[in-house]
């Protein structure tokens, strides 16, 4: 749908996304997140002769595509966003953007006053799992920082009018994770040093095309070696060893296929190494903050061994590591919903398989599983939106005055935030920046 000068062009099949007809009874799906899994079931529910309904918070409905994914993997974000487009432009699929389950809609209001017929919940896993050290957070902006925002600023700062948070970028960095995620991290970490390093010499180099081609060679071309900077980099500091990093996975592997998976692990963070100069310290635990003057400048670590497949802290091994940059990159789980229980840092689901919440309230993606990939999103949103929407339509259709009181609450919604009730022409609007 985008065209090559970044311009959404209509499709000869659009049909401007009007409200629902007032006098007609409807089944009507509530969705909250309208991103890859939110946007999949949309399209599902629409295709099926239900009207889906879909609370997005953002203005734009990408979600980890636009915020997460760092931006140099710029063909699959294209890719991604042209299918989230197709399936929110599908006719029957009412957008809502600008609107925050928890904050402009309560979850009582959309899963029992409104009156839809079900809510799927697709709003992600974005609060990041807390730094397991005592107090750390009081240091956010102070030493510390989270993988979220921190990836957020990078995918964004660049725009024109970018006003989000900043970020420092310090050399000698401590990253805590071990997932994906967190090579990412490192990886823009390292990528900003050698960018700002070259531009310091007069050398303008582009993040993704360093990325792509990797920091040695990057620098090599313009005819230096890695050692000209002075640059330590970053590291990596991870509970287990290499081996065990969750970079790639399989379900119920051999012994066999897990030694070799194992050794996949550990080609893949060597590569990471290689190609982004990332410093790896395996084996080791956060305990305690170091502070100077109200700010974060070190970490306590203590040494780790696997006893059994269980990480083993050992006592007495404790060292410390200073920087002036500490980035947390342990996970994100779903945000707490004022109304949604909690069981532990997930949600209560009555049943996991089913993704439901409760009777009429269900889940998937991210939300569901609080950590997963865009095909998993995918693949999670195709298994349960079809069973959700067989027992809407074996339920009574929404009368007509329902219809018109779920109406108002959209018609609400858009005015607040200028939407004029046509996705083409709305992302049309705000694409400038993408
Ligand atoms: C750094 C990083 C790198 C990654 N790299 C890859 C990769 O290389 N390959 C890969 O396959 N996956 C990768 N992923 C994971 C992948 O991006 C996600 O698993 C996937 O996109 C999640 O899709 P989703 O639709 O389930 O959730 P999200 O994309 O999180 O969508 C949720 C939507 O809900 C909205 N929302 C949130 N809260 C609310 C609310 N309260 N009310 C209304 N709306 C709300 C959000 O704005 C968002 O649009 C990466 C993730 C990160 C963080």
């Amino acid at each position: 749908m985008k065209s090559f000068f970044g311009v959404y062009i209509k499709p000869l099949y659009h049909i401007p996304m009007n409200l629902p007809s007032l006098a007609e009874a409807r089944h009507v799906i509530g969705i909250c997140g309208g991103a890859v899994g939110g946007s999949e079931a949309a399209a599902l529910i629409a295709k099926k002769g239900c009207i889906a309904v879909v609370f997005e918070q953002n203005i734009r409905p990408y979600g980890k595509i636009e915020d997460g994914l760092p931006r140099w993997h710029s063909k699959l974000r294209a890719k991604e966003y042209a299918k989230i487009d197709e399936n929110l432009a599908t006719p029957g699929v009412v957008f809502v953007p600008g609107t925050r389950l928890g904050m402009d809609l309560s979850f009582s209001t959309l899963s029992n006053n409104a009156g839809l017929s079900a809510l799927i919940l697709a709003h992600g896993a974005w609060l990041d799992r807390p730094l397991p050290i005592e107090g750390a957070d009081r240091f956010i902006g102070n030493g510390l920082s989270y993988q979220n925002p921190f990836v957020y600023w990078f995918n964004h700062y660049e725009e024109s009018g970018f006003s989000g948070e900043d970020f420092p970028i310090h050399d000698d960095a401590i990253v805590i994770g071990g997932g994906l995620a967190s090579i990412d991290v490192c990886k823009i970490l390292n990528l900003e040093l050698y960018t700002r390093a070259l531009r310091d010499r007069g050398i303008t180099a582009d993040v993704e095309e360093m990325e792509l081609r990797g920091i040695p060679r990057t620098v090599e071309a313009h005819g230096y070696t890695p050692d000209d900077f002075a640059i330590r980099g970053c590291t990596l500091f991870y509970r287990r060893g290499k081996e065990d990093m969750p970079l790639e996975n399989i379900s119920n592997p051999t012994a066999q296929r897990m030694e070799k998976l194992r050794g996949t692990r550990a080609k893949i963070m060597d590569k990471v190494m290689r190609k982004y100069l990332v410093r790896f310290q395996p084996n080791v635990v956060p305990v305690e903050g170091v502070e100077e003057g109200g700010v974060l400048n070190g970490v306590v670590f203590q040494r780790t061994e696997i006893v059994d497949g269980r990480v083993k802290r050992l006592e007495g091994t404790e060292f410390i590591v200073r920087s002036k940059q500490i980035i947390s990159s342990i996970g994100s789980t779903p945000t707490p919903i004022d109304g949604v229980r909690m069981e532990g840092e997930l949600y209560r689901w009555q049943n996991r398989d089913e993704g439901r919440l409760v009777d009429g309230v269900y889940g998937l993606g991210n939300v569901l599983t609080g950590k997963g990939n865009i095909v998993e999103s995918r693949r999670n949103s195709k298994a349960i939106t079809p069973a959700v929407v067989d027992r809407v339509l074996a339920s009574p259709k929404i009368p007509p005055e329902g219809i018109s009181e779920i109406v108002s609450l959209i018609k609400a919604r858009w005015d607040v935030v200028g939407y004029p009730g046509d996705y083409v022409d709305w992302m049309n609007a705000k694409s400038s920046t993408a």
